[in-house]
């Protein structure tokens, strides 16, 4: 019978497949590609890739990946500013930072409320993040969760625990992107950047 390669390569293909953005064919793509860069390539992202298994790990505070206990940002007073930025995921708080705009600290979800999925607030460890606002002296909450009905869910419902609270609860503008034409654009996107406009 013919073979795609060694049962070492087939579980390989197996593993990559299993990433995010990457179904069998790209994975054979890839698995393909690197052993013939095996030399240059393959190798040092296997090292790395064991390094970086070995380093990594969740910051205790605000759910970042870090390499000690507390991420560079929370271990950073510089970023104790008041101001605390809720994110569903490590992506978020990275394309946050790529802005450089947030000179705050952030709380990473892990994810958003479903009730289908059975996702509840302790899953999301939403009682650990209103301990913090408490303890850290939080002046503004600012939730920068997505514009998706699970996200705008979440963030009712933290908006809601922090009601009557001396904090200020704020959202992210949803409108026009920067570089965005309006004839490219949805209508509940129109209608948001509508409503959050301000003057000029
Ligand atoms: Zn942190």
């Amino acid at each position: 019978m013919a073979r795609e390669g060694s049962d070492d390569i087939q579980a390989l293909i197996a593993q990559v497949a299993r990433l995010p953005g990457l179904g069998p064919r790209s994975a054979r793509r890839v698995v393909l590609a690197l052993i013939r860069r095996r030399a240059t390539q393959m190798t040092q992202l296997a090292a790395l890739m064991a390094r970086v298994a070995e380093t990594s790990r969740e910051c205790v505070r605000c759910g970042n990946i870090a390499e000690a206990e507390l991420c560079p940002i929370c271990a950073d007073p510089g970023r104790a500013n008041g101001e605390l930025c809720v994110v569903e995921s490590v992506a978020d708080l990275w394309a946050m930072e790529r802005g450089r705009a947030f000179p705050g600290r952030y709380h990473v979800l892990g994810g958003t409320l479903s009730a289908l999925d059975e996702v509840g607030p302790d899953d999301l460890g939403i009682p650990r993040l209103l301990d913090r606002i408490a303890e850290e002296n939080v002046t503004e909450v600012i939730l920068a969760l997505n514009a998706t009905v699970e996200g705008q869910t979440t963030a009712h419902y933290i908006a809601e625990a922090l009601e009557g609270g001396s904090v200020a609860v704020t959202g992210l503008a949803h409108g026009v992107p920067i570089g965005g034409e309006l004839d490219f654009l949805d209508d509940g996107t129109i209608s948001a950047a509508l409503r959050a406009r301000r003057r000029l």
